[in-house]
């Protein structure tokens, strides 16, 4: 299917590695020209560097944490005017909700509620100008179904659901959509991360805690990047301008609701 996006410019957070990087390398694919980002530069610069050569677009790549003011400014300064904006950043580490503080929170909240709130706040006048714009902010799961040793996550990406809610509305008269991708467990370092915090705890190898969580995974696997990159790219296409303010829940069945 021909997306319609050709020529297009994207800023795609997050996205040396994992979903960020699976949601790069489909817009790619589509024609649209990228600003990447991430934190350490050399896997930066080495992603951006296949996806120049495999797709042949334009590939501005940028070393920041998108979680800081300053992080932002340089990313934003460098990737100029855009036409779809991909927001992402690592998650909180798991925990125990007697335990977290203050301080734990802010740093969720900054990194997975006010740091696409502000990416939103600095994109959003550009593309209603122009008539035309796709945001898609990578959340979780969490946001549907929460899990407990996530509360980091949980209270952080909800925030950020209610604000695009209330604000996917306000901006869809202007041929601007934001709407939310919720992964499941993908296979990606993050799951990583997370089964081998399971593999401390209950004392069993990697493989077992994998093949646990797999199977509570009606498709019996974990997602790719390359399908959560595909759906995002669907997200930003021209063919989804009727998709407004929704939450598109990736996650192999695992979730057990009717909506
Ligand atoms: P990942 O494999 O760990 O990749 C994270 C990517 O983000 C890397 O490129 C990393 O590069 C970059 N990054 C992390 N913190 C950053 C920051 N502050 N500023 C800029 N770049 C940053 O993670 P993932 O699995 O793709 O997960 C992406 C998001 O989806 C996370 O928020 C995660 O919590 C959420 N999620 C994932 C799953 C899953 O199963 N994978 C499920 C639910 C939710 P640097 O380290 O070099 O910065």
């Amino acid at each position: 299917m021909d997306l319609g996006i050709t020529g297009k410019r994207a800023l795609v957070c997050a996205s040396s590695k994992g979903l960020g990087r699976g949601c790069a390398e489909a817009l790619a694919a589509a024609g649209v020209n990228l600003v990447m980002n991430a934190r350490g530069a050399e896997a930066l610069e080495a992603t951006a560097a296949e996806i120049r050569a495999s797709h042949g677009v334009e590939v501005v790549a940028v070393a920041a944490d998108i979680t800081t003011e300053e992080g932002r400014a340089k990313v934003l300064a460098e990737a100029g005017q855009i036409d779809i904006l991909v927001t992402n950043a690592g998650g909180p580490p798991p925990g125990l909700w007697s335990d977290w503080s203050r301080d734990d929170f802010i740093k969720a909240l900054d990194a997975n509620m006010l740091a696409p709130i502000a990416l939103m706040q600095a994109a959003l006048p550009g593309m209603m100008e122009r008539g035309w714009g796709r945001v898609v902010n990578i959340t979780s799961q969490a946001v549907k179904a929460p899990l407990g040793v996530l509360g980091l996550s949980n209270s952080a990406r909800s925030g950020l659901t209610g604000f695009v809610a209330g604000t996917a509305r306000q901006v869809a008269g202007s041929g601007v959509t934001i709407n939310n991708l919720l992964p499941g467990i993908h296979a990606t370092d993050r799951a990583d991360s997370l089964d081998g915090a399971v593999v401390k705890s209950a004392g069993i190898t990697l493989e077992e805690a994998r093949a646990r969580r797999a199977a509570t995974i009606p498709v019996g696997r974990y997602g790719t990047a390359r399908e959560f990159g595909a759906t995002c790219a669907f997200m930003c296409s021209q063919h989804a301008g009727f998709m407004v303010g929704q939450n598109v829940l990736l996650d192999g069945g695992a979730i057990n609701t009717t909506l």
